[in-house]
């Protein structure tokens, strides 16, 4: 696939385009499409289809242009603190205060600049992640089936759907199984429609053309497979649209807040500017220009303006992070709402055990023989108390069964045997094998010519069978109660039929389940030599229940550990699964979800109504022989007691239930396109600890967001309350509107920035999930915004005073305070790391490397500010003597102390419940 993308660019042959467009494909019977496209039923080589690729071009939409970078640098400005900023630049101008408009415009600027430079790079990983997941599709190729990336598709090309696709492309349908398409995107109608293969009339509406599979549908139901007759630009929906993707929006709940906020921020600033204008002027007799550049100071000192910019990147971070623990973020909200889940729903099969299956018991009326060996490698045998087990009509029969109604299959390679399809059905051909039978003897020798596909709702699948010239029969596989209930009569020891036994079967299926073994019923039907077509109301009844199997999966370790560690971080587990109820109860208790897990069937769920629902849900852990309905269900009911729940699906039939949930959860491996769609997260390798290292990513995420709350708003308070003080004594402003502006920027694309990558603390995962919603800012966190300011106010008014006091001049003591401000909130930045714990430690003050790099950028650019005539110029600074430097590095280090014994003393009063543990 590597050269794909070299010939995106590359000239489409215009002689088949021309006539792939004007053919009406659904009027053609399926041979004909594949005679027009240069095809057949076994596909196209692999090197006549790299060929193709090089002519035709990449099965892809033109994509949207996106917003170009200049869209994107401009849109950077279209915030209302900017506004601001630039209404203060131009009073500032119009004051003839040139440098000081100058620097405000270079301050937006810089902003703008670090904004845009941070959006793209957070707009990157996720497009990176996007690849990740980007759709494939099955095809058949010189024969063989293989998966390749959706857009190496090619006209000619035979493609397999199955339920849960997109269809990759514009297909001609060879073979169809019970095919329902939804055509939504294509005609609007969102109900599904049956597709079959024989052709319709050419004039036929599009909606109404049975035989073709359009680019861009979904496959809700069956399987078929189609000849592709047009790819990328060609297809219907590439007509249609002509561009489609559009912009991703960056927004989040949480940036949403802090613009709301930045609002009324800059709404008080609008109004408290007037009134101290008005104050400045009338009370305290300042000149007009004065006051109005004191206005301008307090306007300048109040606005966050690096804030959001700042917090984007921090939820940028995280997407990162959780994408090296194998679980990518498909919309940037759920990285916040990760950290504040409280119940994770999980699928069993594949996600808590390994999806790796062996058959381990077959359960033959009256013998039950045993294997060994696991995995799919054909190595073992089966054993009746560990003697080998002589070949037996009843053998025979289920062997035969679980071969041909089966889609799955196992082939040895040089890493070993490899499964295509489902493990499970793998699972029984190697049973098969290890039973002494040849698979692919008995599927050569035999026709199926129709097919009922599994499906999670009716829970069995059956095909109809006929070897050449011999009779017809049905194989039916699937969950043994259901099973049971369709048949009537047994295979008995010797191979004759027998009435059926079920209450011994039930039996034997209720100790196999309390093993943890999963139970799967095979049977048959023989039925009249003519029978065609197979339906539901062919299986409802009459069949010969041929035996049971008993199929392991064990458990992935890494889930138990992972589900431990859930139960200290207080999130609640369920299992959800569409297994057997005591197969469901045993892996749960092995897994540690519970001693004994309460169990809750699909069955009993449907007998209660949402309210009854809701009261019973918070104590079920385990949800077994449940539909992909149910599931919706039950994250209705968790999110109405309040909770925030994770759900996990792979399913067409999961999407509803992935939307609804807070945090949908896709599998990347076993998911169907469908699943993926609706999910907010996408997991690499389908396992439920990624879940958890996400959810503890999402933690560290909302801490360090508050983090960088609580740091960045005490500069902007200190700034005002400085301001306000000296307008309301009638004083010399301790710092200029331009310094301010630098305090602002420097310490927020250093310091500031550096928190966003701050690593979790200790005991991230040992405390319960955050309230959902509760403020941003815990009331410790406000009242530390409001002392931290008063800090400033004291320290900054103190040395301002002082400077003067001994004699500086304004420029000199301005300089004092802007590096007091600096290095008492360098100090402020080693307290607040620690939100949950000392910061008088070692560790505490080692810092991590990018707080070390910001110190390194801080600490010479404030030197440049105090100590090159360009800067002292610019910015109205001016050299400080080396004592009151020191002076100042000893003022701003007392915080660190100071909010230590604050720590203490508010903890041991117990005054912030918060700080309780
Ligand atoms: P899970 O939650 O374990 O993934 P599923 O919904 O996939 O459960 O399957 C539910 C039940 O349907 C299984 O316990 C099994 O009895 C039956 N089943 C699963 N896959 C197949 C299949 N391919 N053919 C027949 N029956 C199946
Ligand atoms: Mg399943």
């Amino acid at each position: 696939m590597a050269g794909t993308t070299h010939h995106g660019g590359s000239a489409r042959d215009p002689g088949t385009r021309a006539r792939g467009a004007n053919v009406p494909w659904h009027s053609l019977t399926a041979e004909e499409a594949m005679e027009g496209r240069d095809s057949g039923p076994d596909g196209l080589s692999p090197t006549e289809a790299a060929a193709r690729l090089a002519r035709h071009g990449p099965n892809r939409l033109p994509s949207s242009l996106g917003r170009g970078p200049l869209v994107r640098f401009l849109a950077q400005f279209h915030n209302v603190l900017i506004y601001f900023l630039l209404c203060a630049a131009v009073l500032t101008w119009l004051l003839d205060h040139r440098v000081d408009a100058a620097v405000i415009l270079a301050v937006v600027v810089v902003n703008a600049i670090v904004g845009f430079v941070q959006e793209g790079r957070a707009e990157r990983a996720l497009d990176a992640i996007q690849d990740v997941v980007a759709p494939r599709a099955t095809v058949v190729r010189g024969g063989r089936r293989t998966t390749v990336a959706a857009d190496a598709l090619v006209p000619g090309d035979v493609v397999v759907l199955e339920a849960g696709d997109r269809v990759p492309a514009d297909l001609r349908l060879i073979d169809s199984r019970s095919l329902l398409i939804e055509e939504a995107v294509l005609t609007g109608e969102s109900v599904p429609a049956e597709k079959q293969p024989a052709s319709v009339p050419a004039d036929t509406l599009l909606a109404e053309r049975a035989s073709m599979a359009h680019s861009g549908t979904l496959v809700v139901a069956g399987r078929a497979s189609g000849v592709v007759v047009a790819t990328g630009a060609d297809t219907r929906i590439g007509g249609i649209s002509g561009l489609v993707g559009g912009v991703r929006a960056l927004v989040t709940p949480l940036l949403r807040q802090i613009n709301g906020f930045g609002r009324a921020v800059t709404l008080a600033a609008a109004v408290g500017g007037t009134l101290l204008f008005a104050f400045a002027v009338l009370v305290r007799d300042f000149a007009l220009v004065e006051a109005l550049v004191a206005v301008v100071a307090l306007a300048v000192s109040i606005i966050p303006e690096g804030l959001p910019a700042v917090i984007t990147i921090t939820l940028a971070i995280g997407v990162r992070r959780m994408a090296a623990r194998r679980a990518l973020i498909r919309r940037l909200p759920a990285v916040e709402t990760l950290g504040a889940t409280s119940v994770i729903c999980s699928d069993k099969t594949g996600t808590l055990t390994r999806n790796e299956m062996t058959v381990r018991r077959l359960y033959l009326w009256g013998r039950t023989l045993t294997s060994d060996g696991s995995g799919h490698t054909p190595v073992g045998r089966f054993t009746v108390h560990g003697d080998p087990d002589t070949p037996s009509a009843p053998l025979a029969a289920i062997v035969e069964t679980m071969v041909l109604c089966n889609d799955a299959d196992v082939h040895p390679s040089p890493e070993g045997w490899r499964v295509v399809g489902d493990p499970m059905e793998a699972a029984l051909i190697t049973a098969a094998r290890k039973a002494g039978a040849d698979p692919d003897r008995i599927r050569a020798a035999h026709a199926r010519p129709a097919e009922i596909p599994f499906d999670a709702r009716h829970r069995y699948m059956a095909v109809l069978s006929h070897t050449p010239g011999g009779g017809r029969r049905i194989h039916v596989k699937g969950a043994p109660e259901r099973l049971l209930s369709m048949c009537s009569r047994q295979v008995g020891d010797d191979g004759t039929e027998e009435p059926l036994d079920t209450a011994r079967w039930e039996e034997i299926i209720a100790t196999a389940a309390q093993a943890g073994e999963r139970v799967i019923a095979l049977a048959h039907r023989d039925v009249p030599d003519d029978t065609r077509v197979l339906g539901a109301e062919d299986v409802v009844d009459g069949l010969v229940l041929a035996g049971l199997v008993g199929l392991i999966d064990p458990i992935r370790d890494e889930a138990s550990a992972a589900i431990a560690r859930c139960r200290t971080a207080g999130i609640t587990v369920v299992m959800i699964t569409g297994d057997h109820t005591g197969t469901a109860a045993a892996v749960a208790r092995e897994l540690g979800i519970a001693e004994a897990p309460v169990v809750v069937t699909g069955h009993e769920l449907d007998a209660l109504d949402d309210d009854a629902l809701a009261d019973t849900v918070e104590g079920v852990n385990v949800f077994a022989r449940t539909d992909p309905e149910h599931k919706l269900r039950i994250v209705r009911a968790l999110q109405g007691r309040g909770r925030i729940v994770a759900m996990t699906g792979d399913g067409v039939n999961d999407a509803p239930a992935l939307k609804q949930a807070d945090v949908g959860v896709a599998m990347g491996r076993r998911g169907t396109e469908a699943a993926k769609e609706a999910s907010d997260m996408v997991l690499l390798d389908d396992d439920f600890a990624s879940i958890v290292a996400a959810v503890n990513q999402g933690r560290v995420v909302h801490d360090n967001i508050r983090k960088v709350i609580a740091w960045t708003l005490p500069t902007n308070g200190g700034e005002v309350l400085i301001v306000i003080a000296a307008i309301a004594v009638g004083a010399t402003l301790p710092v200029s509107p331009v310094q301010i502006l630098w305090l602002n920027l420097v310490l927020g694309v250093t310091l500031g920035l550096a928190l966003a990558f701050e690593p979790a603390e200790d005991g991230v995962m040992d405390r319960p999930p955050r309230e959902p919603n509760a403020a941003l800012l815990s009331r410790f966190l406000l009242w530390r915004v409001v002392l931290v300011s008063v800090l400033l106010l004291v320290v900054g008014v103190a040395v301002f005073s002082h400077a003067l006091a001994r004699g500086h001049d304004v420029a000199t003591a301005r300089t004092l305070v802007v590096n007091v401000i600096v290095v008492l909130k360098i100090f402020y930045l080693f307290d607040i790391r620690y939100l949950h714990a000392s910061s008088m430690r070692l560790r505490a003050v080692r810092g991590t490397p990018a707080v070390l790099l910001a110190l390194a950028v801080l600490v010479p650019a404030q030197f440049a500010l105090t100590y090159t005539p360009f800067l002292n110029e610019v910015f109205g600074t001016a050299p400080v003597p080396f004592a009151d430097g020191v002076l100042v590095v000893a003022l701003g280090a007392l915080v660190l102390p100071l909010l230590e014994v604050e720590k203490l003393l508010v903890r041991r009063f117990g005054i912030f419940p918060e700080l309780r543990s």
